[in-house]
């Protein structure tokens, strides 16, 4: 499914991150930045051993901000680490770090110059988070950043499991 928002697209493709070709793939990574399981460890698996060096270096990054790093062996030439809530049931203060995990990965990539983006869905694996939750918060943080920056050319969720998949879409509809 893809959509224009603005002179931009928005995709919901379901797959594998780490085969993703855009100018950045965003991981859902812990503060530590130490690396972990779920798609964090396949983003490390997928960029070699120099990814984690590179993130020694960064000194963690706190929960709904970003940090980027280079790609190394991935296609995509820099990863943005973010760091979404652990979800510990509805509230404003969970969503508002959800949707700043989103929005700090988007602007780290405006920073640098980046077109094309692919995000996960964030927190919605070990951290917790109901999907049909993430996904209206996702789409729409998304959304927004679009229509006031349209030099970010292409945004695409890349959602790992067919139900994932129909939850944006879902939500997008
Ligand atoms: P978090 O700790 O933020 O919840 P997880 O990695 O546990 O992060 O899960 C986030 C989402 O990423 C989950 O929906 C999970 O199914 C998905 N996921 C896991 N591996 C991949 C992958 N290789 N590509 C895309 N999504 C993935």
């Amino acid at each position: 499914m893809e959509v224009k928002i603005g002179s931009s697209v928005l995709e919901l493709v379901q797959g594998d991150i780490t085969e993703q070709d855009t100018g950045a793939i965003v991981n859902a990574a812990n503060r530590a930045l130490l690396g972990g399981g779920g798609v964090d460890g396949a983003i490390h698996r997928a960029a070699g051993p120099e990814l984690l060096d590179e993130c020694r270096t960064l000194g963690g990054c706190d929960t709904g901000d970003a940090v980027i790093t280079r790609g190394y062996k991935l296609k995509a030439r820099y990863v943005i680490h973010t760091v979404g809530p652990v979800y510990r049931g509805a509230n404003p203060s969970t969503e508002r770090l959800l949707e700043s995990a989103y929005r700090r990965s988007l602007e780290v990539a405006r920073a640098k110059g980046i077109r094309s983006l692919a995000f996960p869905s964030i927190s919605t694996g070990a951290y917790g988070y109901p999907l049909e939750e993430a996904a209206p918060v996702a789409l729409r943080t998304v959304i927004k950043f679009l229509r006031a920056h349209p030099e970010i050319e292409r945004v695409r969720f890349v959602l790992y499991s067919p139900a994932d998949l129909r939850a944006f879409e879902k939500a997008l509809g």
